[in-house]
């Protein structure tokens, strides 16, 4: 079959949820039987979010193959169950790195190198890279950005183009948008997504689809306005009211059957029906009452909530499949250091510490870390919450503050954590991390190897530094547990503590493999831990009220 695309780009504001449409329209099509692939393409000039502030750009969401990507991805991994490549995430600066070095080689042969045809060429052949690579008969394209923007130029243009090159049977335009409220009259305003197509129009392309975002029911009368002005069918703009489940969002769009009108338009005949009663389940399941529990995630870009999307969505899978409610109170690290913020600490049924990097609030955080262990609260370390969980311990033993990661002070006279040998040639920082998947061999017995339930594991990483082998003895002999290894022996990728609820923490981000109907197993068992703790806490109130 030739690949048939889905283009989708955003009008009038940015974010309002395009990753997440394109997502669930992804899953509408898989349901239906197809191979399906999403393609992000990015508009700004860094190579990869990689070396990017989480402030600016939210989470970097990592593939197996170890490509740093956007938190799209993240969405398109998770609603589709798919697992992308880096050709799935293409920025203006891997576009014009790859055509200035060909022209540095010499491959244009005298040329002048141009927007068009040069880079609108480049653009496309990564287009066509995504089926190659992934098998995709459908492959969704989802351009950044808002339509105006000048960066997003010659994605749109590239698009342009492929419609050209392929025709209308193989290609479709969606065009996502936002119906601003005005609250004094009590109406949704349908003018800016005029504007918007408008000016999609002027650079020659035409939606086939509009999706209207909008925090506020939107009537008949307002679709019908949005077909006749902006020349698009009645059934193909489609109203999408904000969720309050995100895994609502492809029920809701099924609703309107925008799948039949996708595949006819793409002259597709569906394969099977759709079977969405695992999704109904979820989505019922997060609107029942659930017993509540409480997770502090002490972190550094705690503002920022999308920077720690993957794990927000990791602990709500395993919380569902539990059957409970998790509250996650956000704690920033550099608070605790002020001795503020430590009453949620304090009130937490369990304690998490997700990735980061810089010195920044890591005494806080180390703080957190040393409360979890003398209390015995379950505490989940992800990578950098792993290495300070080692630096905790280390200083434990030692009854010193000294033991540190070279991370944060480079002449510690205890490296417990350290740069990877293999890192310490490396001038560059984008994408010389270790990235990525690698195996993880499980020690028998330990509370990882039962939460997995398996002896070998895969799992996604992204670091610089390591356990500093050095050590191993020392902090085995203090009750240590190195519960997941490299099969070569070298790299420590998760400890626990063996006298403690549940104390464990992996150098990998076991958030990057949680899907909504396949919780992680260590989120699992995190959770059930906390569920215990906060039970035994209701218990205790109990006794004591019996008491008095
Ligand atoms: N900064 C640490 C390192 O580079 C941890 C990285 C992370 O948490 N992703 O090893």
């Amino acid at each position: 079959m030739d690949t048939k695309y889905i283009f989708f780009t955003g009008g009038v504001v940015s974010s309002v949820g395009k990753g997440v449409t394109a997502a669930a329209i992804g899953r509408l099509l898989k349901e239906r039987g197809f191979a399906v692939a999403v393609q992000k393409l990015d508009p700004y000039i860094n190579v990869d979010p990689g070396t990017m502030s989480p402030y600016q750009h939210g989470e970097v969401y990592v593939l197996d193959d170890g490509s740093e990507t956007d938190l799209d991805l993240g969405h398109y991994e998770r609603f589709i169950d798919v697992s992308l490549n880096r050709v799935c995430n293409v920025t203006t600066g891997q576009v014009y790195a790859e055509v200035i070095s060909k022209e540095r080689r010499g491959d244009y042969l005298g040329g002048t190198i141009q927007v068009i045809p040069h880079i609108t060429n480049e653009i496309k052949r990564r287009i066509g890279l995504v089926a190659k690579t992934t098998g995709a008969e459908i492959v969704l394209v989802e351009i950044g950005g808002t339509v105006g923007d000048i960066e997003s130029l010659p994605f749109l243009e590239a698009l342009r183009q492929m419609r050209s090159d392929l025709g209308r049977d193989r290609t479709l335009n969606i065009h996502v948008t936002w119906l601003p409220y005005i609250g004094a009259t009590d109406e949704l305003k349908t003018k800016p997504t005029q504007h918007s197509v408008r000016e999609l129009r002027s650079i020659g392309i035409s939606p086939d689809v509009i999706i209207a975002r909008s925090d506020h029911p939107v009537e008949d009368d307002l679709r019908e306005k949005m077909a006749l002005f902006c020349d698009v069918e009645r059934r193909a703009v489609i109203p999408l009211v904000t969720a309050s489940v995100l895994y609502e969002v492809p029920l809701m769009l099924e609703r309107f059957g925008l799948a039949e009108f996708l595949l006819e338009r793409l002259k597709l005949e569906p394969r099977r029906s759709p079977d969405w009663r695992d999704w109904e389940r979820l989505v019922a399941e997060v609107q029942r009452p659930k017993p509540k529990v409480s997770v502090a995630l002490v972190g550094k870009y705690v503002e920022l909530h999308d920077a720690y999307f993957s794990v927000r969505e990791a602990i709500e899978h395993a919380a569902l499949a539990l059957g409970l409610e998790v509250e996650i109170n956000w704690v920033h690290s550099s608070e605790l250091e002020k001795d503020r913020g430590w009453e949620v600490v304090r009130n937490a049924d369990g304690i998490l510490v997700p990735g980061g990097f810089g010195s920044r609030g890591i005494e806080g955080k180390i703080k957190a870390i040393h409360y979890a262990r003398e209390n015995k609260v379950p505490y989940l370390g992800l990578c950098l919450g792993m290495q300070l969980m080692v630096v905790e311990f280390a200083r434990h033993l030692l009854g010193s503050d000294e033991p540190n990661s070279t991370e944060f002070d480079r002449s510690t006279s205890h490296p417990v954590i350290d740069l990877m040998p293999d890192q310490r040639s490396i001038a560059d920082m984008g994408g010389t991390m270790r990235l990525g998947l690698y195996p993880c061999q499980l020690q028998p017995g330990s509370r990882a190897a039962q939460a997995y339930g398996v002896p070998q594991v895969q799992e996604r990483h992204r670091h610089r530094f390591e356990l500093n082998n050095a050590y191993r003895d020392l902090l085995g002999k203090g009750g240590m547990v190195f519960s997941g290894i490299s099969p070569d022996g070298r790299l420590v990728e998760i400890a626990e503590l063996a006298d403690h609820p549940f104390m464990v923490a992996t150098q990998f981000h076991p958030e990057f493999l949680s899907r909504p109907n396949r919780p992680h197993p260590l989120f699992l068992g995190f959770l059930d831990a906390v569920r215990h703790r906060s039970c035994q806490a209701i218990e205790a109130v109990v006794a004591e009220e019996v008491l008095h």
